[in-house]
């Protein structure tokens, strides 16, 4: 892996390949603009488009992780029915992008997000999920401030579902934002509830509109952070604290796991972590719903939200705790992977530790993420029908096994 937090430099002949390798490689190792297998990165000829599989990891890609696709073949993707029936709208989407393989016969499944890779002319495209950028993605005013920010040069798409219907929405888009202002292309496109795409001719181009745009958001959001935003935090003190941590590890272990499924658990009480548990408003943040479709596969639509009450003997604890996670799995038909504990931390749990603190990771991300959108406005949680298009998605339980697979390996 030649991952790096300095950005990496380019020869003059060197080949597109290599770039992209050194650009995935800068920006799937830095989490605060990808976690675990988020994000995708592209190259392109006339004819090629060379794309993220579905399951390689950004930090550590190499040349097999991208699939060789043909580009007019997947251009004609778009023209897929927007059948009503989501089930087989998405099943001809998914045989559609197969068919665009140069080589089906390695067995590889391009990034679901390949088709909108395709539609944007710029030789590479770089996709990932930058805390700072979400923080205006996630907000009620996401698209006033993308105006108010960066004018009519950036495009602004609201959230639609992934795939197919993003990569329909971004075609009309783009012809809208041609006609509108003469460019072909924007530098950087914000995606609601979701990320940041940046395009660019030479890898310098990737590296330069990226940071203009992480940069004009940072030190807007800074010039608006206050102190004392949230209030007060009520927290337990430092030694009772660390004696509730110690008593609820191997308690949620034991009340997570099934007979054939144990679990491990992660913990986090950062101050980040602190701003949601244990301050006045952190509930309702936490009940309002998802905010990307990564929070949705790595933790789940809804944490558990659980309120420690001053004096329970350690029993009565156990036994309210006990029935908390029995009523959210009755509600959810699986257990929680998110559970906040007030005042305490945030635990997560998953099927190997590597699971279970990239669930914290990425949970902790959506915290930070909340908490800039609250500053900015307001924050926009996913609704209804967008969480629930992801939690029965096909391509992103595929995602998911992956990579579950490579963390037991
Ligand atoms: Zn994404």
């Amino acid at each position: 892996m030649t991952s790096t937090l300095l950005p990496p430099t380019f020869d003059d002949n060197e080949s597109p390949m290599s770039c992209l390798l050194k650009l995935s490689h800068y920006y799937g190792a830095n989490p605060d603009y990808v976690l675990a297998g988020g994000g995708n990165s592209s190259c392109k000829t006339e004819n090629l488009l060379q794309v993220k599989a579905s399951g390689s990891t950004l930090a550590n890609i190499t040349e097999e992780g991208f699939v060789e696709l043909n580009r007019a073949g997947l251009r004609s993707v778009l023209d897929c029915e927007t059948n009503s029936d989501v089930t087989l709208r998405e099943q001809r989407f998914k045989y559609a992008i197969l068919a665009a393989r140069l080589y089906p016969d390695k067995g590889q499944r391009p990034s679901v997000e390949c088709a909108l890779h395709n539609l944007l002319p710029s030789r590479f495209v770089m996709h990932t999920h930058p805390t700072i950028v979400n923080t205006v993605t996630c907000s009620e005013k996401g698209e006033e401030l993308t105006r108010h920010l960066f004018g009519e040069e950036l495009l602004w798409i609201p959230y639609v579902d992934p795939g197919l219907v993003l990569a329909q929405r971004l075609d009309n888009e783009l012809k809208q934002y041609t006609a509108q202002t003469g460019n072909a292309l924007p530098p950087a496109i914000l995606m609601g509830n979701h990320g940041l795409i940046i395009c660019g001719d030479t890898p310098v181009e990737i590296l330069e509109h990226t940071k203009r745009v992480v940069d004009t958001i940072r030190f807007y959001l800074e010039e608006r952070q206050s102190e004392n935003a949230f209030g007060e935090l009520i927290q337990w003190p430092g030694e009772l604290s660390r004696q509730l941590r110690h008593f609820l590890t191997p308690l949620l272990k034991t009340q997570l796991s099934a007979d054939d499924n144990p679990k491990a658990v992660a913990f986090d009480a950062s101050p980040e972590a602190l701003v949601l548990v244990a301050s006045a408003t952190g509930k309702e943040m936490a009940a309002g719903g998802p905010l990307t479709p990564d929070q949705i596969v790595y933790c789940k639509s809804f944490p558990l939200w659980f309120e420690l009450q001053p004096g329970d003997s350690p029993e009565q604890l156990e036994n309210r705790l006990s029935k908390a996670i029995e009523q959210y799995t009755a509600e959810w038909q699986y257990k929680p992977v998110v559970v906040l504990v007030s005042g305490l931390g945030i635990f997560t749990s998953g099927d190997s530790m590597t699971s279970a603190n990239t669930a914290r990771d990425v949970y902790l991300d959506a915290v930070k993420v909340m908490t800039g959108a609250l500053q900015l406005g307001d924050i926009r949680h996913m609704a209804r029908n967008e969480y629930q298009f992801i939690e029965h998605w096909e391509a992103e339980s595929y995602r998911r096994k992956l990579a579950q697979n490579s963390d037991s390996q």
